[in-house]
């Protein structure tokens, strides 16, 4: 069987993609420093505990395990937190997807499918995104993915590095077996803290803006379900095996649901109220990102299978309700 390193196979994609790697025939060795990641989610491979700043650790997991690719997930991803600390952005991001391109170069691995992001798009007055769209990132995590994009391009074209860039738009729900899910430390992301509200496990939820350009005035984003996120990732990695070329795709759903009408589906699926306060913008936030997943859809054969709003927050909520979980 093929091995594959995902970096940041510990962390909540990452996660998710090895478990879909590992039922697609594949084995996955998870490179992670465990900052934000998680060992308990590393259950389909081994786990190499290292740090994409030390150079001498990937060319050491490289060596040892001989992938067939690289899945690099492993990298900072808060926007809010990204506005107050640039620098660290910078660094731990850029820093580390040249360590890990320049390790590939030398080890000879030649096929990446790297994580990128709708936040490389900046605000776009709420049109469709798509793969063509210019990229205006607002943001130091949006601008230091823009840059990985950039490298990754210019290694592919000097040193025969195949690649898939996946720029996805916002990721929500669980493993449908219950056996992953979201957990951050601290949580920002909107659809856990507002399961973590209906739970009772902290106080409420607040609703970062009110007066953006937006139909109901909350910012609008397009959800994706992370098991058909890493589904994508498999038809990704088979794509580049199969020596079919390189691939920029967006992964969403074309369809985008305001902050308020997230928290209405969760009363539904929840059959409980939200607690929440409206309150002002969080720095950084776009009003608007929806994408056209067209190309993905054509060249790749993926069909989201789980990514309607209420399937996404009903698995979320199977994972916020499982024995023995405190936030
Ligand atoms: N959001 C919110 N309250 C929160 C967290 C998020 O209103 O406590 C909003 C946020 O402004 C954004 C959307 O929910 O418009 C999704 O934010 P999240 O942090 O989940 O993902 P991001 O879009 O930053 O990747």
């Amino acid at each position: 069987m093929d091995t594959v390193l995902v970096t940041g196979g510990a962390g909540y994609i990452g996660s998710h993609a090895c478990k879909a790697l590992a039922r697609a025939g594949f084995i996955p060795v998870t490179f992670d420093n465990l900052a934000t990641g998680w060992a308990e989610a590393v259950n389909w491979g081994p786990l190499v505990r290292g740090d994409l700043m030390d150079r001498g650790q990937i060319d050491a997991a490289l060596a040892e395990h001989r992938p067939v690719a690289v899945l690099h997930f492993a990298a900072l991803s808060l926007v809010g937190q990204s506005m107050r600390d640039p620098g660290r952005y910078w660094r731990v991001n850029v820093g580390g997807a040249q360590n890990l391109l320049e390790a590939c170069v030398a080890a000879g691995v030649r096929n990446v499918v790297l994580s990128s992001t709708c936040a490389t798009y900046g605000d776009q007055d709420g049109v469709l995104l798509t793969e063509d769209t210019p990229q205006r990132p607002i943001t130091a995590y949006g601008g230091s993915k823009l840059a990985i994009e950039l490298m990754l391009r210019d290694f592919g074209a000097a040193h025969a590095i195949n690649h898939v860039i996946f720029r996805y738009f916002n990721v929500a729900g669980a493993d449908p077996e219950g056996e992953l899910g979201e957990q951050h430390t601290p949580e920002t992301h909107l659809i856990p803290l507002m399961l973590e509200a209906v739970a009772g496990k902290r106080a409420g939820l607040t609703v970062f803006g009110t007066d953006y350009p937006t139909p109901d005035g909350t910012c609008v984003r397009d959800y994706v379900h992370v098991t058909d996120l890493a589904d994508a990732h498999v038809l990704g990695l088979q794509r580049l095996l199969a020596g079919q070329g390189n691939g920029v795709f967006c992964l969403g759903t074309g369809r985008g649901f305001s902050v308020r009408e997230v928290i209405e589906a969760s009363r539904i699926v929840t059959n409980r109220e939200v607690p929440f306060v409206l309150g002002g913008r969080r720095e950084g936030d776009a009003a608007a990102l929806v994408c056209s997943s067209t190309r993905a859809e054509t060249v790749l054969g993926w069909e989201p299978q789980r990514s309607s709003l209420r399937q996404m927050i009903g698995d979320a909520w199977a994972w916020a309700q499982r024995p023995g979980f405190t936030a």
